[in-house]
């Protein structure tokens, strides 16, 4: 064998980049938890050739001072958490310290930001992780753009997996969605090749409950179809809070596409969740048949550990058994609600 020696850095953030950089659908999500954690109102993402040529995105959040520039490509470098407490209560989309210099090691980043109170803004540049030394100075608004161009030009290997463009449009349009519905209160300009994808302005709360904001938001991202068959929901028991949609049994589909399920903001995908959700639909759904919703449950962070998963997917709940009575119950007394009141009304 050959003797043991550290990898390069340049290595390390690579092989990070094989776990949360699998396309270009997962550089624009990890770009817009950024923005979003940086509490950003409107949000532009620019794509040419589904991402791999080039995804910007640009945000009017809180920026970046020019002296961290360097720190936020840096591995393991992060302001969102500084100790094990902190890691155990995470309320942001980030905390791990790795995207940036993940995506960094995988293709050419042009970070450009500019706090509230500087004259102007600052730009580095990066590619495959080495730094241009110094930010210049740029003209721009406060806020953050990230510019990621010719993503997996030097991992011949990872480009090979891409799929068509249509594809990977696909994908990061199923992110969209998701992100678009976790956050209402965000405004999403969305253009692919010039044109443009996605405009939604921002729900602002102040306006309506945010019940009503979710609502056009949903209709927005949803159709009219999902919405007039939807049975809202808002129960709270024991720290937990569920609310959202789930359709009437009639809106059921072939496929589980219309399921979006958001612990604190983040979406994701839980077997206790499903398991729970399908056993309140099991007497009212025809075999085979898939539920639509979108719902949102609310809990204190330090009962979900959501540090599961590189890509953040997964979560753990502390009180499983808790969480899945209560989504369990809400759920089937709504239905059961619900589907009374359709036989009262007669057929929908
Ligand atoms: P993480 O999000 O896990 O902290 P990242 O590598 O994604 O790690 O980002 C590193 C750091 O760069 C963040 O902690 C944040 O301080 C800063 N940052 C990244 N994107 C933005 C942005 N759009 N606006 C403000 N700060 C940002
Ligand atoms: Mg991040």
């Amino acid at each position: 064998m050959p003797p043991i020696r550290p990898l390069p850095p340049l290595l390390i953030n690579q092989i990070a980049a094989g776990e949360v950089i699998e396309r270009p659908a997962s550089v624009v999500k990890e770009l817009l938890e950024n923005s979003l954690d940086a509490g950003a109102g409107e949000i532009r993402v620019d794509l040419e050739q589904a991402g791999v040529k080039r995804i910007q995105v640009r945000d009017d959040g809180c920026g970046i001072a020019r002296d961290e520039l360097a720190l936020a490509v840096a591995r393991h470098a992060t302001s969102k958490i500084t100790s094990l407490d902190d890691l155990e209560a995470v309320a942001s989309l980030g905390f791990r310290g790795e995207a940036l210099p993940s995506i960094a090691s995988v293709a050419r980043v042009e970070l450009t930001s500019r706090r509230a109170g500087q004259p102007h803004g600052w730009r580095l540049c990066s590619d495959g992780g080495d730094l241009a030394d110094e930010p210049e100075p740029a003209a721009h608004p406060i806020g953050t753009s990230v510019e990621v161009r010719d993503l997996f030009h030097r991992v011949p290997a990872r480009r090979k997996f891409l799929r068509t463009e249509r594809t990977e449009l696909g994908h990061i349009e199923q992110l969209l969605r998701r992100l678009a519905l976790a956050r209402p209160e965000v405004g999403f300009r969305v253009q692919h090749n010039g044109r443009e994808l996605l405009d939604l302005r921002p729900q602002a709360e102040s306006q309506g409950s945010a019940s009503q904001a979710r609502q056009l938001r949903l209709q927005a991202l949803l159709g009219e179809a999902f919405m007039s068959h939807a049975l809202e929901l808002d129960e709270r028991a024991a720290g937990l809070e569920l609310s959202g949609w789930v359709a009437r049994p009639a809106f059921s589909r072939s496929q589980a596409d219309l399921q979006f399920f958001f612990v604190n903001g983040r979406m994701v995908r839980d077997k206790l969740v499903s398991h729970a959700v399908r056993q309140a639909f099991q007497d009212v759904l025809h075999h085979g048949r898939q539920p639509a919703y979108v719902l949102y449950l609310r809990l204190d962070p330090r009962q979900v550990d959501v540090n599961v998963h590189p890509a953040k997917q997964e979560v753990r709940f502390r009180e499983g058994r808790q969480v899945h009575d209560f989504l369990f119950r809400s759920l089937h007394r709504r239905l059961a609600a619900g589907v009374q009141g359709d036989d009262l009304a007669g057929p929908v």
